[in-house]
């Protein structure tokens, strides 16, 4: 009997740490709708438990810090760089040498000490309404500053994380000086002042409140996919436009994911981080949530293609996560509530 007590013993300690080793812990910024279904597949085909906390970016990268050491997190999921940046200068971050990442995932839409990796591309055009104004008023982004939009353009605040990373990625395009400028004039071109959220901006163009809008092109896609009818029809109004083509092309964001230095699982974590840049997870994101891939060779959604070809700033993603503060700044100076 004690024979076999101790030979329970030793298998349970032996088995422990294999499986410590088959479960990943995953905290996310993305809404959990939109990302279960691929962490589902991780952890049906790897055999590995996934364990997702999701919340606001801001509100795990706080938890993170103050868990310390003794963190479960292994892997740190957001919506923007701006996040990803922070919980890297925050020191929370392990840098990963991934050859399949360096291959699949281009120099600018990474960390070049390998601490972040973007997932999917956002975009973050122009959209309009097609009565009210003709797409040849249109041009550079910069434009939207000019005094013939006064009362025209709806935005959401300057606390939101995507207005920061479009102005922290102005500025590393056209400089502070200019951007500043810009800002003084854009502001004063609102309708209104900021409120609500990228689907808000988009109802306020369509209800008249203003003839255009900035807002990211997945919010575009989810309400013209939506089963409520009244949302397609309000989105199928609009059109995109994509400003600064013929120059440093327009503004995208990224979601990306991180390792956590003190992952407890962080072999795994990389496998996850693997697999969500493969081709079939990169399918999904573009099918599901209408994100652009960032892997080469991954067709958009037939919705997406709607909104036609475009071409994307080519910023270093990581500047941008770097001038997040100095956008803040501008946009406060700006008055851009
Ligand atoms: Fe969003």
């Amino acid at each position: 009997m004690k024979k076999l007590l101790l030979a329970t013993s030793l298998f349970v300690s032996c088995l422990t740490p294999l499986v410590n080793a088959q479960e990943v812990n995953v905290y996310s910024a993305r809404k959990e709708e939109l990302i279960k279904p691929l962490l589902d597949e991780f952890e049906t085909a790897q055999k590995v438990k996934v364990n997702l906390i999701t919340g606001k970016a801001d509100a795990l990268i706080s938890r993170i810090a103050s868990e310390g050491q003794f963190s479960p997190a292994d892997l740190i999921l957001t919506t923007d760089v701006g996040r990803l940046q922070r919980a890297k200068e925050m020191n929370l971050l392990s840098a990963v040498d991934s050859e399949f990442l360096q291959n699949k995932i281009a120099a600018n839409l990474r960390d070049e000490e390998g601490y972040w990796f973007a997932l999917t591309l956002r975009a973050r055009p122009v959209m309009y309404h097609p009565e009210r104004v003709k797409v040849e008023e249109l041009g550079s982004i910069l434009d939207l500053a000019d005094a013939k939009w006064k009362g025209r353009i709806c935005i959401r605040s300057s606390n939101n994380i995507y207005n920061q990373s479009m102005v922290a990625a102005m500025i590393t395009k056209f400089g502070e000086e200019k951007v500043q400028t810009w800002a003084n004039g854009f502001v004063k071109n609102f309708a209104r002042p900021p409120k609500g959220g990228d689907r808000d901006q988009i109802k306020a163009v369509v209800a008249g409140q203003c003839d255009v809008a900035i807002a990211n092109t997945y919010y575009l896609a989810g309400m013209l996919a939506d089963t409520d009818s009244e949302n397609q029809a309000i989105a199928s109004q609009l059109k995109v436009y994509w400003p600064d083509q013929d120059a440093s092309g327009a503004h995208v964001n990224i979601s990306g994911a991180a390792v956590l230095k003190h992952a407890p699982n962080s072999a795994t974590a990389l496998s996850l981080m693997e697999f969500l840049a493969s081709e079939s997870s990169q399918k999904w994101y573009a099918e599901n949530n209408h994100e652009y891939p960032v892997v080469a060779g991954v067709a958009t959604s037939e919705l997406l293609q709607t909104f036609g070809d475009f071409k994307a700033e080519d910023v270093p993603l990581q500047q941008v996560g770097e001038l997040n503060a100095a956008a803040i700044k501008l946009m406060d100076k700006a008055g851009w509530k």
